[in-house]
């Protein structure tokens, strides 16, 4: 296993509590993109997508085993962990985001908006609520890389939320890529990346109880590539994915900080059982370290 050294690098005084391990683990590589991390503590084991190869992949932690988890995965992206320790995925190439049931079986969440189908559900995450929030650029039917080559049957890239009934709605419109996307500690705001701007960015929403956003200005812009995958921390911090590593902002936007990563970054999580553990995915890796700093619960 390759330990490569931690930088974290602050550039704001509120960056002091942000460290951890000198050294990251790569806990596996070779991989042609790695993305949508999810940890699930019952079983210690993470799971993430090595989209080009069409697989999701496990990395045990009690052995630090790796084997295929779901092979093909339907070009599956992003993943979240529901708040019944359920997987919920996001699939380029069936162009759906779906459920893995404690039973194994999968059932759609949404395929589908107003008898369109989707282009290729990226990311997404739950709330308390049981509505089921995903982001639906175009990255999965642009070429044959990471899906199926097709024209876009909505014509643009949207935001969505799934009702707890079910119900497929447009939670915003005025996306290029919408990538990334996370609720803030309390879920009154949702911060979601924008990688198709010049610079790349992540705008913040406010969240009514009945699921409308309001504002959408822009939050954090990146200096390095592009945002991809964004979570945030219980102290509110927000951590996007760009290519030189995680960049890190405090709730009021600033920059703080970064964490450097030797691969262009897609995505991170925090696992573990109290949500200090750190996995980044990053082009043909994960790696792992242990931080002074907790996931959102
Ligand atoms: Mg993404």
């Amino acid at each position: 296993m390759d330990l490569v050294k931690a930088e974290f690098v602050a550039s704001d005084d509120r960056f002091a509590g942000c460290g951890g391990d000198q050294w990251m683990r790569r806990i596996h590589t070779g991989c042609r993109w790695t993305e949508g991390p999810v940890y699930f503590p019952a079983g210690r084991y993470l799971v993430f997508s090595d989209i080009p190869n069409d697989r999701m992949v496990r990395w045990d932690e009690t052995t630090g085993e790796v084997g295929v988890f779901r092979q093909p995965s339907g070009y599956a992206n992003g993943h979240t962990r529901d708040r019944a320790g359920r997987l919920v995925s996001c699939e380029h190439g069936n162009r759906r985001v779906t459920r893995t049931e404690h039973d194994g079986t999968v059932t759609v969440i949404a395929d589908r908006y107003q008898g369109k189908r989707l282009n290729s559900p990226n990311d997404v995450v739950e709330h308390s609520d049981g509505s089921i929030w995903f982001t639906d650029p175009s990255y999965g039917i642009d070429s044959d890389y990471e899906g199926y080559r097709a024209d876009s049957e909505i014509g643009a890239c949207h935001v969505y939320r799934v009702t707890p009934d079910g119900q497929v709605r447009i939670a915003a419109d005025d996306f290029e890529r919408p990538n990334g996307l996370a609720f803030s500690v309390d879920e009154r705001k949702l911060y979601i990346a924008d990688t198709r701007q010049n610079p790349s960015h992540i705008r913040v929403f406010d969240v009514a109880d009945d699921g409308t956003l309001t504002g959408g200005d822009v939050f954090g812009t990146c200096d390095s590539g592009a945002f991809d995958g964004v979570r945030v921390d219980a102290a509110g911090r927000v951590w996007a994915a760009a290519h030189d590593g995680l960049h890190c902002f405090d709730p009021d936007g600033t920059r703080i900080g970064q964490l450097l990563v030797p691969e262009i970054c897609s995505n991170l999580t925090f696992g573990g059982p109290r949500r200090n553990h750190l996995f980044v995915t990053a082009s043909t890796s994960v790696y792992t370290l242990r931080v002074t700093f907790n996931g959102a619960g």
